[in-house]
């Protein structure tokens, strides 16, 4: 465990149940390693008491170095540990078991990685699913997402709470600066202009945007996916892609080979070009759990 070096300690709120086993309910975090799990995390514990929440964090093997420092820093910032689960495969070996490349419609890395593997711990861990609320981290600015996650949940048994839009509502710049209130830096990828704290910066979801952002922080690491694609279009003889160019009105696969050969024209993509990158739009993509 690392030295504790936090300024403050998140506030533990009021607990009736403290000392007690089996809280009525279980607060449940999703905590995904970025901004918007930290401060979700924060206030769970705030308003329930840290003896009935839970943080759960699910790996999908191609995280970046980082999140697992942010991950000890907030566990001790929080006092509460969180608990580590990894289904066992990254997302290009779960592309290959089911055939299918995600990209932004399909998300299946997320889909099996992490929701499927939630609910299959939670109906391992909680035989009564009313005694469980799940807190997601999505805010008001995703009012879609909130209202298709909520009742597929609702439906399966479980109550569910998004911190994110309770009051006081923050905006980016003071999502990013809470961590730091608690003597913890915020992750990396942030930094460096990274919309989230997911698989290293390497989304399927993301855009083009993104992974040109990738190649020009992480070579290596966008090399590696780059391979990996290569790898599995020839394994399934398909011409599929994470990315679509549409470009002239038309839409058709990118293989990140050809974007990388687009992107670096005229040479090398400067491998510092990151650094001057700000951060924007932190709690788009944070938090994917929804069903
Ligand atoms: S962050 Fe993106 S690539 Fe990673 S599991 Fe989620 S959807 Fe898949």
């Amino acid at each position: 465990m690392r030295e504790r070096r936090s300024k403050h300690r998140c506030s533990q709120g009021t607990s009736p149940f403290q000392g007690s086993q089996d809280p009525p309910v279980t607060h449940i975090v999703l905590f995904s390693g970025g901004l918007s799990s930290f401060e979700s995390a924060r206030r769970v514990i705030e308003r329930y008491g840290r003896f009935s929440v839970r943080l759960w964090f699910f790996d999908t093997l191609i995280e970046d170095e980082d999140l697992y420092r942010f991950l000890d820093d907030s566990e001790v910032a929080l006092g509460v540990k969180i608990e580590r689960f990894a289904e066992g495969r990254n997302p290009w070996q779960v592309f290959r078991d089911e055939r299918y490349i995600g990209n932004t419609r399909t998300d299946l890395c997320s889909k099996i990685l992490k929701r499927r593997f939630l609910k299959r711990l939670l109906a391992e861990r909680y035989s009564d699913r009313s005694s469980v609320r799940l807190h997601f981290g999505l805010d008001r600015s995703e009012k879609s997402r909130i209202a298709a996650l909520r009742p597929r949940w609702e439906e399966a048994g479980y109550k569910v709470s998004f911190p994110l839009t309770w009051k006081p509502l923050l905006n980016n710049n003071e999502l990013r600066a809470v961590p730091a209130q608690f003597g913890v830096e915020i992750p990396r990828l942030y930094r460096f202009g990274f919309v989230h704290n997911n698989c290293g910066g390497a989304c399927v979801k993301a855009g083009i945007k993104q992974w040109s952002l990738l190649l020009r922080c992480f070579p290596e690491r966008y090399l590696w996916h780059e391979n990996n694609e290569l790898a599995l279009r020839s394994h399934l003889r398909k011409d599929v892609t994470i990315l679509r160019d549409r470009r002239n009105g038309g839409t058709r696969p990118l293989t990140l080979r050809e974007l990388r050969v687009r992107l670096q024209g005229s040479g090398p993509v400067p491998h510092n070009a990151c650094a001057v990158l700000s951060c924007h739009n932190v709690a788009a993509l944070d938090g994917m759990y929804g069903v």
